[in-house]
């Protein structure tokens, strides 16, 4: 029997019926107006998770991330991160749109910078060079194929930032599957950022959602920032509520989509049109193919198994809570049986 496995993103998870049941169930009001008990329910919640004063809930991940770097420069700044930075590559250019703030780009592992990389990109004081003020981590990498950092990693970057008088950003669009994969606890991450913004909508599977976590002064201005980007919502409640759903149900079953990468990789790396595969460190698995990827795409396509190019020669899966045990089984039957 053909089934359809969706590994294109972990985006495309749809609300279970628990989480519909929170969503109508929700109490709501107009949050403009401070008034939505749930979302500031999930605001505070995720807050307290990461050991942070406060949160802001936003309708994207990119909105979280641009009202960080708007509260976290000035216009004329630079800020660092690696250059297949989300903030960068795939914000529509709004680092400099949003902030008048260019981009020093660092060539990391996998996505993954260290302090020894930074350092020597923070401008000196001189009227010549953009003022350095914000280094943004991403964890997990998302183009690094979910590779993450731990703690111990953070931390000397962290030192370093308080060292120059930095802003600290984390991108933790997948944050819960790195501290699944490392074993780190959230609330200890408030600690080292100024910034950290979390997406509800991708692993965890809600509809809608992410949440920008900083220090309570930072949350009054990113409000403001919100409100001009056209991001204050009203009775957004019902949206907050699969949030909280999301966090007490979605997280600890991440270890799962982690096993099922790892279960992909080992059967891909039995394929004769496989010449590599980056080793699944948390939900995504990268491979290279011998032949084009949009030819694999397509008879992979037609077997139900939808998955997207990052390159002409590379392809990504992603796991997520859509994704059970039997439609991976079936993936693997798949890609075994694949004629190329
Ligand atoms: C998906 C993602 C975001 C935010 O994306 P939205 O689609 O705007 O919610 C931010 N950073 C990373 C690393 C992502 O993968």
């Amino acid at each position: 029997m053909q089934l359809t496995v969706d590994l294109r993103s972990d985006t495309v998870t749809k609300p279970t019926t628990g989480m519909l049941d929170a969503m109508m169930s929700a109490k709501v009001g107009d949050d403009v107006f401070g008034e939505d008990e749930t979302v500031t329910a999930l605001e505070q919640k995720a807050a307290a998770m990461f050991g942070m004063e406060a949160g802001l809930f936003c309708p994207s991940g990119t909105m979280t991330n641009q009202i960080a770097i708007k509260c976290f420069t000035q216009p004329l700044d630079e800020l660092i991160a690696d250059q297949t930075a989300h903030v960068y590559r795939y914000e529509g250019g709004g680092i400099a749109f949003n902030s008048a703030v260019s981009t020093r780009l660092l060539n990391g592992d996998r996505g993954r910078v260290t302090a020894e990389m930074i350092e020597p990109e923070i401008n000196a004081e001189n009227v010549h060079f953009p003022r350095t003020s914000l280094v943004v981590l991403e964890n997990t990498v998302n183009k690094g194929g979910g590779s993450c950092y731990t703690l111990a990693d953070i931390k000397p970057i962290a030192d370093l930032c308080q060292k120059h008088s930095l802003k600290l950003h984390l991108d933790g669009a997948r944050i819960f599957n790195a501290l699944a994969a490392t074993g780190d606890n959230a609330i200890d991450y408030g600690k080292y950022f100024n910034g950290i913004s979390i997406c509800l909508s991708k692993g965890l599977g809600a509809p809608v959602g992410s949440v920008l976590l900083a220090s309570k002064e930072t949350i009054q201005y990113a409000r403001r920032v919100r409100k001009v980007l056209g991001g204050g919502m009203r009775q957004a409640g019902f949206l907050a509520a699969a949030g909280i759903y999301a966090l007490d149900h979605h997280v600890e079953r991440l270890k799962i989509d982690h096993a099922h990468a790892q279960i992909l990789g080992r059967a891909l790396a039995q394929c004769s049109w496989v010449s590599h595969v980056v080793p699944p460190d948390t939900n995504i698995v990268l491979f290279d193919t011998a032949v084009p990827a949009d030819d694999i795409i397509k008879k992979l396509d037609q077997k139900g198994v939808r998955c997207m190019s990052t390159g002409p020669n590379r392809i990504r899966f992603v796991l997520h809570l859509d994704v059970h045990p039997e439609q991976v089984e079936y993936a693997v039957v798949v890609l075994r049986n694949l004629e190329i």
